[in-house]
Order: structure tokens, then sequence, then C-alpha cells
């Protein structure tokens, strides 16, 4: 899960990280208003869950109060990357003098998180990884001792290369994995962290993605979240209990089990089609549960076929086959079905669906290779 800059910045302000004095205003009018405290001149930045807004027109600096509603309007009126921006962020002008790159990720390859520290910030560290990756300092640290003073300080005078700022540096690296640690985050940045003429450091955007993993440890993040960027289709199946990624393919896929979703998945490309999502319907799949998957399958113009491979251990089958009976029923499916059911209540469910549109198959392969054909064959 994202968040926006302004809610990060307000994790950030509650761990003692600097942060600009700023306000979000979702009104040009508002926007107004927190000017006029702030004093000019102001930035303006629009809130939406992708980077490069600097780039796309999202981020403007404003020297005079009576420009401030006319950007204000401007910014609020776009749609960047395809997300329309909801708020915007009035912060006070920072007079950067350098700006540096500070992150923490998780990295799964040495199985502990990573602070990334850069003297090439402002721009994306993807960019910079690509391009320059001699450019970016990485400090693997032990997650059982956290981040040691040493690392945080060394790090800092790589980067700044004065005592003082190297401490204040490492300040914010500590107080940055705090949060890291206690928010379970996935990634938490700071992008720039700029360095003021007067020489004190400051977090001028903050990007933070929790870890859904953890999202039961975290009830109060509900409240953050934004769901004008989200799938809509991923979060209706959230809410269904069912775990849906849209993916780009032709042949819609309901399967119990990731392990099994994704070795249909596999069998659908290794046979020359293309899945249009992973679908888990989970264990103990009610019918209604099998209702909503269809229907949100059935809602992506790709899907041409749809491929049911159940292996009903705590899934019955029959569930399932009733699901499937009752969806076709209430709603006016065209689209072909393949259904492979095995294990438990099988039989039961072979009765229920003979004579009915859904075409059998008896192994995984065969439903698979029947699926492949039915959406126009190998590609
Ligand atoms: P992003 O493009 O989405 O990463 O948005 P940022 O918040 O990182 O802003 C992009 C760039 O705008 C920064 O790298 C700065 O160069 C510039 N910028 C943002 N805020 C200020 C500010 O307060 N003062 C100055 N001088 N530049 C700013
Ligand atoms: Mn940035």
């Amino acid at each position: 899960m994202k968040i926006h800059e302004y809610q990060a910045k307000e994790l950030f302000k509650a761990a003692g990280i600097p942060v600009p004095r700023e306000q979000v205003a979702s009104s040009p009018r508002e926007a107004v208003a927190v000017a006029e405290e702030l004093g000019l001149p102001v930035v303006v930045k629009a809130q939406v869950l992708v980077g490069g807004r600097g780039k796309a027109g999202g981020v403007k600096k404003v020297d005079r109060l009576e420009d401030v509603e006319s950007v204000a309007g401007r910014i609020l009126g776009m749609s960047i990357k395809g997300l329309p921006v909801g708020h915007v962020l009035v912060s006070e002008c920072a007079d950067i003098e350098k700006e540096f790159y500070l992150g923490i990720i998780v990295d799964r390859a040495n199985r502990c998180p990573v602070l990334m520290a850069s003297a090439a910030g402002g721009v994306e560290i993807e960019q910079v990884a690509r391009e320059t990756p001699e450019k970016i300092l990485k400090v693997a640290i032990d997650p059982g001792s956290g981040l040691l003073s040493f690392q945080a300080r060394n790090a800092g005078m790589a980067l700044l290369d004065d005592a003082g700022q190297a401490r204040a540096f490492a300040a914010i690296a500590h107080k940055l994995y705090r949060v890291f640690v206690e928010r379970d985050c996935s990634l938490i940045e700071i992008n720039p962290l700029v360095r003021l003429g007067n020489g004190t450091l400051l977090a001028l955007d903050a990007k933070v993605n929790f870890d859904d993993n953890c999202a039961f440890r975290h009830p109060g993040n509900e409240e953050m979240r934004d769901m004008s960027s989200e799938e809509p289709k991923e979060v209706e199946a959230k809410k269904a209990g069912l775990s849906y990624i849209k993916l780009e393919g032709s042949v819609g896929c309901v399967v119990n089990g990731a392990g099994l979703a994704m070795a249909t998945m596999d069998l659908i490309k290794r046979y020359g089609g293309e899945p249009a999502n992973f679908l888990d319907v989970g264990g103990s799949s009610s019918p209604e549960k099998m209702k909503t998957a269809m229907r949100i399958i059935l809602s992506d113009p790709n899907v041409k076929v749809v491929l049911v491979n159940i292996f009903g251990g705590i899934t019955r089958c029959d569930d399932i086959a009733n699901g499937l009976l009752q969806a076709k029923k209430e709603a006016d499916i065209t689209v072909p079905i393949v259904a492979r059911l095995t294990g438990t209540n099988a039989d039961k469910a072979r009765a229920l669906l003979e004579n009915s549109e859904v075409t059998p198959a008896a192994t995984m392969a065969e439903a698979v290779k029947k699926a492949v054909e039915l959406a126009g064959g190998v590609k």
C-alpha cells in the first residue's frame, strides 16, 4: 500500500525527521489560505501516488500570493500518469543548496533491509541505479541489531564530507529506519533530502510503501488508503476474500491456492496462451465467492475464455460447480468456460455440470490446452 507525500511527511514529522512547514489543501482557496499563513514563496505539489510529478508539471514554485489560486487550480485539475490530483501540498519554499537521496528497502536477495544513499538526489533513483550505479552507496542492515551508529555516520561522511552534517544525516537515517521497522514498510524514501544554504538538512519529498502482509498489525493504515489509485477490481476481490491480480492476457483463471494458480499460469504460457489474471479463490470456497470471482474476471473485456482449475481439498468441487451455474444463470455469460474439478466431491460437481455449457476436462493439461484454443489459439 502506498500513501501520499503529505501523509508520509506526517509520519516523518512525528518521528522527528525535519520537514518543511506545509499543509495539504483540496481546493485552490484552501491553498491560498495555507500560502498566506506560510508566507511566500511557496511550492505547490500535486499529491498523486506516482513519482516524477516534478517533470509532469505537478510541482510549481509560486512567488506571488495572487498566483497561488490559479496554480493550485491548474494542478488540481491535472491527471498525472492517469491518476487525478485530489490534493495539493503547499510548502514553504526551501532554499536548496544540494539535493541528496536517502532510502531504505528490503533487499530480498540479501534478506535484510538496505539503506541507500546518494549525492545524485532529486532524480529518480531507478534511473541513477541504471545509469550510474556507482553513485549509490548501499549499507546492509542486520535486522537483529538494526542500523548501527557507525554505519549511519560513515554514510553521512561519504555524502556530506562534514562531521556536523554527517551527524545530522545519521540522526535522520536512524529515525527513518525506526519508521521503516515500526510501520512495516517495504520501502521508505526521501528524494530529495536537501541541504539548505545554511547547512541544515530537510526532507523535501517522502515516499512510504507499507508491506501489505503486515496490514493486520496496522488497522489504522486503512484510513490513509486512497482508493482512486487502486485497481477497482482488485479492491472488490480483496473485500470478497479473493486474491486477484489483473494481467494483460485473454485466459481468465479461477484457481484455488496460490501455488496451483502460479502453476496454471505457467501452463497457459507453456501452451502458448496468456493469462488475463491471477486469481486464488482460497480454501472453503462458497458458491458466493465463485460468483464474485466470475463477475470480476468477466468485467475484463480482454477475457476470451474462463479456465476453472480446482483441486478440491477443503474446497468442495460441488460448491464451485454450483457457483459457476449460478453465475451463468444470473449474468448473460457468453465466453466459454473450461472446468477441471478434481478432489472432494468431484463426482457431484461432474453431475451438476453435465448438460451445462461448461466444457469439462479431466486433467490440468487438457483443460489448459482447451482454454488456450478457445481463447484464439497460440499467439
Ligand atoms: P517528484 O518530482 O515527484 O519527485 O517531486 P519532488 O517533491 O521531489 O520535487 C521535485 C523537484 O522539485 C525537487 O527535486 C526540487 O528540485 C524541486 N523542489 C521541490 N520543492 C522545492 C522547494 O521547496 N524549493 C526548491 N528550490 N525546489 C524545490
Ligand atoms: Mn521526489
